[in-house]
Formats: C-alpha cells, sequence, structure tokens
C-alpha cells in the first residue's frame, strides 16, 4: 500500500514550517520529489496529490516514467550525473538539469535544446565541500563557468546545486550551505540573474532551509524505498 499521498502532506507542512522557522515566506521552499528507482504507481500517486516537481537521475530511467506518465502539466528535472553522449535526450524531455559541472555538458545541452520547448533551466553543481574526486565544479572555477553558462543560447542559469559532505549536526549542516548563500549572492553582485538553491536531502533539509535554498530534494521521504 502506497502511502505517498499521506506522505506528501506532512512533508509540505515540514517544509512550511522550516521556512517560516528561518524567518522565511511559508510557500518560499519548492520540493523536488525525487523518483529515482521509485514506481511508476508511486509517481502517479504524487502527481494526483498535486506534487508538479519530479527528479530522475538516471537518462533512460527518467525517459521511460516521462513517457509512461504522459502528463503535460509535470515538470522534470535531470539530477543525476550527465555524461556528454546522453545530452540530447535530456535536452529533448526534461526542463531542469541541476547537475551541470563543466562547459562541454552545457554547450552540448545549449545545442541540442529543441528551439520549440524553450530554455532548459540550469543549475550549476558546486563541489562544496572541495572534496577529491567528487562531482561538481571547484569553488574557484565557479564564476568563470557561470558567466560562459549565462552566454548560451536555449539555456537559463538559475542557480546553484550541491551535495554536501554528510554531517549530522544541525549547526554542521548549514555551514556548506551558508557557503553555497554566499556563493549565490556573489553572482547577483556580477549581474547575473540568478534565484535557485537546490539543496537539501532528507537528512539536511532544514539546515538547507535556514540558508536559503529554494529546492529541496527529497526521495525516500516522499515513496519509501527505492527498489
Ligand atoms: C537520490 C537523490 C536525492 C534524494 O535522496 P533521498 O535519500 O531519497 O531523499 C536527492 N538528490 C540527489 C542528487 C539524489 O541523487
Amino acid at each position: 500500500m502506497i502511502r505517498v499521498t499521506e506522505n506528501l502532506r506532512k512533508i509540505r507542512e515540514l517544509l512550511a514550517e522550516a521556512a517560516i522557522d528561518a524567518g522565511r515566506d511559508d510557500s518560499a521552499v519548492q520540493l523536488l520529489a525525487v523518483s529515482k528507482k521509485q514506481t511508476l504507481a508511486g509517481v502517479i500517486e504524487a502527481a494526483a496529490a498535486g506534487q508538479r516537481d519530479f527528479g530522475e537521475n538516471f537518462v533512460q530511467e527518467g525517459l521511460e516514467k516521462i513517457a509512461a506518465v504522459s502528463r503535460n502539466d509535470l515538470c522534470w528535472h535531470f539530477i543525476g550525473h550527465l555524461q556528454s553522449n546522453k545530452t540530447r535526450s535530456v535536452a529533448a524531455h526534461f526542463d531542469w538539469v541541476h547537475t551541470v559541472d563543466r562547459l562541454k555538458t552545457a554547450q552540448r545541452l545549449s545545442r541540442q535544446r529543441p528551439a520549440a520547448l524553450g530554455e532548459l533551466n540550469i543549475c550549476l553543481q558546486v563541489n562544496i565541500d572541495d572534496e577529491p574526486g567528487k562531482s561538481g565544479v571547484n569553488v574557484d572555477e565557479l564564476f568563470e563557468l557561470a558567466n560562459q553558462v549565462a552566454q548560451l543560447p536555449r539555456l537559463r542559469l538559475r542557480g546553484l546545486m550541491c551535495l554536501p559532505a554528510l554531517r549530522t549536526r544541525f549547526e554542521d549542516q548549514r555551514k556548506p550551505f551558508a557557503a553555497m548563500r554566499d556563493l549565490l549572492g556573489m553572482l547577483r553582485r556580477q549581474s547575473l540573474e540568478v534565484d535557485t538553491l537546490s539543496m537539501g536531502m532528507s537528512s539536511d533539509f532544514r539546515a538547507a532551509i535556514f540558508e536559503g535554498a529554494t529546492i529541496v530534494r527529497l526521495g525516500t521521504a516522499v515513496f519509501g524505498k527505492r527498489k
């Protein structure tokens, strides 16, 4: 028995409560329901319960779900590692990509975005803890990349995304998110019209909301355990 509708109701309450505790508007934070490795029935139930934004990590799985759910009122976000040979179908079927960390990927998405679809929304993934071998642009290369991506046609640079290293204490969790907030502010001062911080998952979304997250990405909390 799926309990997606009830899960969503509780999560929306928690997000609104965290936003208010952080001194923000209760609708300041958008829920991205991460549906990777979840059933089609779960996604359909979530959509029926009013959820509009869904996140997928794997191109083929995402394309199959988008086709099978077949609703044109949903917004699909690609949040996995994007190989450059998979950009074409992402550009054609998704509305957002959260994980751009190099110019080459952005250039391909820009070239391959069908003109009829309008701009593809882009977040740059930042390796905010400077972890070796981890995806994401390093902070010292972020500004150059952001300015380059902002120039590309058919893309709209919306902001930044991160997956920080695991931390358990609330005050520790806030630190990388605060650094992300500062980076977004610096991009704004360079006249880039960015408005999005995609950060916070099941274990740290409250800390992310306290530091200005505009999109939190929750999977198991919405749908239950992954297959
Ligand atoms: C899987 C995933 C999530 C959601 O994780 P849960 O533990 O299911 O909440 C969020 N963001 C990214 C980038 C993911 O890959």
